[in-house]
């Protein structure tokens, strides 16, 4: 896979899980380049996945190099049309090559699984980072206007609080400039001020702090009829931190936070039926914790690929 040019994902229906009266898509934008893993998770060695075989074929390949994935986690809950992160977005001018003026087809595979973008409520942003909020905007003539326009954007206070205070560097200025500030702009992004043990947003629906990675980060927790899930942002990058929960993610902004956080939500979800669903997890994505030996391993449950009609289109 060039780092150039990240390979586009076939079309096929958006994976679903439910939860209780909830369902949750995944609607995928790009396979992350090889290159990511070594980048991203530099702990992950090779000796680590081979470890680890539950990691191979699915979360790595056959050189042991861990496969990573850019999507949108879309929610029906309670009438109401979710969505938890936007990934890279298509256009935007980025130092990573492989993030660098994508054009995919996301908005219509997002479309595909019942989720026009006029159809939206609300749109989580776990946090501020590039591969999380992309698609917040689209190009319109010379200007990058909301995609969602009938949204509110969410995001925490403390993630806001942090970047305002940061001095940036010019890629992230750029980042902010065309795909945060114009929401903003609209008056459509809400600061939430997200509790220790958490914020409901929607029946079902609640943010949770998972520090660490960036400062003001939440996880998304779902809870219906006695089932429950947690999408990860990026708390979590990737399974083989199951096998290794030491491993730090290099652009982790607190990295000894963001392992106490990691340890200590793994400890919680150990041997539980909460469904884990990762944010840059590559297919199945999703699965359950289970303990082995002194670390964990993801016990995969895979969506189901059926059209839209349980939730998707009439949520
Ligand atoms: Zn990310």
């Amino acid at each position: 896979m060039s780092l150039l040019h990240p390979a586009r994902t076939e079309p096929a229906p958006a994976p679903a899980w439910t939860v209780g009266d909830l369902v949750v898509r995944r609607v995928d934008e790009v396979e992350l380049p090889a290159q990511t893993g070594p980048w991203l998770l530099p702990g992950a060695t090779p000796e680590v996945v081979a470890a680890a075989p539950w990691l191979q074929p699915d979360f790595a390949d056959a050189d042991r190099v861990l496969r990573l994935a850019s999507h949108t986690f879309a929610v029906a809950a309670g009438g109401l049309r979710i969505l938890v992160d936007t990934g890279i977005g298509n256009g935007k001018d980025r130092a990573n090559p492989a993030w660098h003026r994508l054009d995919t087809d996301y908005l219509d595979r997002l479309e595909r699984a019942g989720f026009p973008p006029g159809s939206v409520d609300l749109v989580v942003l776990t946090h501020l980072h590039t591969d999380h909020v992309g698609w917040n905007t689209r190009r319109d003539g010379d200007a990058w206007v909301p995609t969602f326009p009938r949204a509110r954007y969410l995001t925490s206070r403390a993630e806001w609080d942090h970047w305002a205070g940061t001095e940036l560097e010019e890629p992230r200025r750029q980042m902010f400039r065309d795909s945060v500030h114009p929401v903003a702009e609209h008056g459509l992004l809400d600061l939430l001020d997200v509790p220790a043990d958490g914020l409901e947003i929607a029946p079902g629906v609640a943010l949770v702090p998972m520090p660490g990675h960036t400062p003001g980060q939440v996880a998304v927790r779902l809870t219906s009829g006695g089932a429950t899930a947690l999408i990860t942002g990026d708390c979590i990058h990737h399974p083989v931190q199951l096998a290794e929960p030491g491993i730090d993610s290099h652009v982790d902004i607190d990295p000894a936070l963001a392992g106490a956080t990691r340890r200590k939500l793994l400890a919680e979800l150990a041997d539980t039926d909460t469904l884990l669903l990762g944010s840059h997890f590559p297919p199945p994505t999703a699965g359950l914790v289970r303990r082995d030996g002194a670390a964990y391993r993801l016990l995969a449950v895979p969506g189901t690929t059926g059209r839209p009609a349980d939730g998707g289109t009439a949520p």
